[in-house]
Formats: structure tokens, sequence, C-alpha cells
């Protein structure tokens, strides 16, 4: 991997912070870019100017901020959880993302997209899912906005996740079952871009996560740092002091993302992003691509990805679907090359223990995804004993129980984190 020097290092990092990162290729470092069809860049080029353009918009941001508040329901709540906190010897705080309207942090993502592409004049929205939490989604958004929707969905995961494909029908979304390739996530990704390459014009293509070319890793840092931007401010009016750490899952990596960035400057704030470790180990049986993967191209961007050894996209296995992925955002493989954020892992049984035990202390059903960076902020608790930690909760668990009731109430309780 690249070599880099502590100068070279603390530059990069100065950059992202003044947000000169991604440059205007959409790099961060070595990574991102814009890997796609001759076809699609005009489309890109225009969106990267449009969206740039209206972020910076004071009209746009207002009425973006007025939706967040009287739609969304931000900010979110920053709850301590003192019953957690004495049990791990840390003073906990969590970010209710949970709390967000459809139950997670994607509606800012999905929102601040469809408003984007009215704008820019886009006549229908076509976006993908793999479990459905971001076509339901996108789907809310899309009618909130007034703009017709179509969701590219596997026809493996329409079978796995059929309540979330009745959601968005009756919230007036077009679901289209895609039968070729391996019938998931990344079919329906492949189809979304076929789509939009037959009408980049009226089209508006919105991406669910941190990934994909050029703009959206950045399009949906600027979305998604609503939640770090909140959660600071709450927790300095709470305290008067910031975090020892703050500990987000990362999957594609947008709510990671989202509340990291925000706190890259504040250099006292340790930042670490939780993989999903799977079942163990091996190739094939986790999801954490920044702490095994290699650097490669996939869904138009250069960043790390787990492949196998004929160099093949690897099939991943989390026990949460939103982790499930072969890939992860071009700004978190640069964030972990310049050692700004550790990535860990958190195994199934360690989230499905950590689920158990904050519904139980707490009150508060977290979503599979959220509990692995439950499950990294114990692990932090006991490495510093006493530090404040401030966790990402992306998401709310209402949606994982049925794999919840595979397994037994404490079942993992022995299962240390
Ligand atoms: C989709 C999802 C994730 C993973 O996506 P990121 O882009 O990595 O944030 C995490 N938590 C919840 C609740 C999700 O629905």
């Amino acid at each position: 991997m690249t070599d880099l020097s502590a100068d070279d290092k603390a530059e990069l990092l100065r950059q992202l912070i003044a947000r000169e990162l991604p440059d205007e290729l959409g790099r961060f470092g070595p990574f991102g870019g814009r890997y796609a069809p001759e076809t699609l860049m005009p489309a890109l080029q225009r969106l990267t100017a449009g969206a740039q353009q209206l972020l910076a918009d004071p009209d746009f941001q207002a009425e973006l901020a007025a939706e967040l508040g009287s739609w969304v329901g931000r900010p979110t709540a920053l709850t301590p959880v003192p019953t957690l906190s004495a049990r791990w010897n840390a003073e906990v705080w969590l970010k209710r993302e949970d709390l967000a309207h459809t139950g997670a942090h994607k509606i800012n993502n999905a929102l601040g997209q469809a408003l984007l592409a009215k704008h820019l004049g886009a006549k229908r929205i076509i976006a993908e899912t793999g479990a459905g939490q971001h076509g339901v989604a996108a789907a809310a958004a899309c009618a909130r906005i007034g703009l017709p929707c179509v969701v590219y969905m596997g026809e493996i995961d329409m079978e796995r996740q059929a309540p979330n494909v009745d959601r968005m029908r009756r919230l007036g979304t077009q679901v289209v079952a895609v039968t070729s390739g391996d019938r998931t996530l990344r079919a329906a990704i492949d189809e979304a871009f076929r789509d939009w390459v037959a009408d980049p014009r009226d089209s508006y293509y919105l991406l669910g996560s941190a990934v994909g070319p050029h703009p959206y890793p950045y399009l949906v840092r600027e979305l998604q740092s609503v939640i770090g931007r909140e959660a600071r401010h709450q927790i300095l009016a709470a305290c008067g002091e910031l975090p020892d750490a703050a500990i987000a899952c990362v999957g594609g990596g947008s709510n990671a993302i989202g509340l990291f960035h925000p706190l890259l400057g504040d250099s006292g704030i340790r930042l670490i992003g939780v993989e999903a470790g799977g079942r163990g180990e091996a190739l094939g049986d986790n999801s954490a691509t920044l702490a095994t993967g290699r650097p490669g191209v996939l869904h138009g961007a250069y960043s790390m990805l787990l492949f196998d050894a004929d160099g093949q996209i690897q099939e991943t296995h989390s026990v949460s679907a939103g982790l499930d992925y072969p890939g992860v955002g071009p700004e978190h493989a640069l964030l972990k090359l310049i050692g700004r954020v550790d990535y860990w892992s958190a195994t199934d049984e360690q989230a499905l223990a950590a689920v158990d035990e904050l519904s139980a202390a707490e009150g508060i059903l977290p979503a599979l995804e959220s509990a692995h960076a439950l499950a990294g902020a114990k692990r932090f608790a006991r490495e510093y004993p006493g530090s404040r930690i401030l966790i990402g909760l992306s998401g709310r668990g209402d949606k994982d129980m049925p794999t919840l009731s595979q397994h037994e109430v404490g079942a993992y309780a022995h299962v240390a984190s």
C-alpha cells in the first residue's frame, strides 16, 4: 500500500478537515474517483456541479433544514445511558438516529438527495436496495418531495425482505425485481446504473451510502454530517467537554462518516469504525473490508474491497443485512491509511449480545448494524476504563425481529466484546 510520511498524512488530514477533499476528480488521496461508463460521465459531472452549488446555497439549506426538522424529526436526541455506563465502567452517550423518521440515519441522505433531484429538474428517481432500508427511505422521501420512484431489488432480497417491499409499494414506489447476476444488492446496483444510462437527463440516481463514483461519497458525507454536527453540539452542551471516543458501525460507511467528519479536527477524540466480523476471520465469513480487504474498483470508485484468491469480488456474511457489503466508502479507506480512524470488527454473536444488553438495560432496541458499534464501545470501555464514549446508534431494531427471534433472549450473554 502507498507509503506516506507523517507529514503527508498530516496534510491529507488537514485537507479533509478543510473539506478540500475530495478533489475535482473525486479523489480522497489515492482512493475514490469516478470509474463509470462514458455514457454516464456527463450526468455525473452535471450532478457534481449541481450538488456543489445547491449545498452552498442558503435557500436550499434552509429548505432542507425545515424538512429535517418537521418531517424527519431532527435534531435526534443525545441520550445518556446510566445503567449501561455503570456496567461498563464508562460514561456512555447514544446519538439516536433510531429516532429519525423511518427508523435510521438513511433518511438524512434520501431526503437530501430527493430535494436535490427536484431542484436539478429530475422527473423520476432511481434507487437500489439490498435489505430494503434504503429503498424505504428513498420511497418515503420521494413521496414527500413529489417525485415518482423506481427501486431495483434483487429477487432473493425481495423474498427475504417482503415487509419492506410492501412498505415501499404503499409509499407509492415501483419495486423492480432483479433476476440477473447474484440476484441481490450487487445486481440491483448494476440494474439501477443501467436504467440511469438509458435516461441520464430526466432520471436521478439516489445512491444509499458513502460509496460509488464521485460525487456520491462527497454528497452523502455532506448530507449525513448533520449527525456529527448535532452530536458535537449536544455533548458539549450536556457535559461541557468532548468525548474520549466516538464509535459507529461501518457498512458502506455513511452513518460513520456522518458522525466522524465534524469531529476529525478534534484531535483528542479517538474515532473508531466497527465492521462486521461475522462468524469468523475466513474470507466469506465476514464483511470486514477495511480490516482484511485489498484495494480495487467496485461500483465506480477505487477503495478497499474483499476479493477471493482469483480476484473475484467475495460473497460476504453478516447477521446484519446493512453491513453485508464487500466494499466501503473511499473516505474511510483514506482515514484508515492516514491513521485518523481505527477500524475494528465485532462478530455476529457480539452484536446479538449487544442488542440484548442495551434493550434490557435502557429500553432501546438497537438495529443489528448499530449493535456492532455498541460491541466496539464495550471493548473500548474495557481498554480505557472511565472514558466518555459517544456511540452512533444508526437505527432501531424492529426490522430485525425475524432474525432476533431465531436466537433466544440472553443466548449470547456470555460472549465478551
Ligand atoms: C444501512 C444501515 C447501516 C449501514 O450503512 P452505512 O452506510 O455504513 O451507514 C447501518 N445501520 C443501519 C441501521 C442501517 O440501516
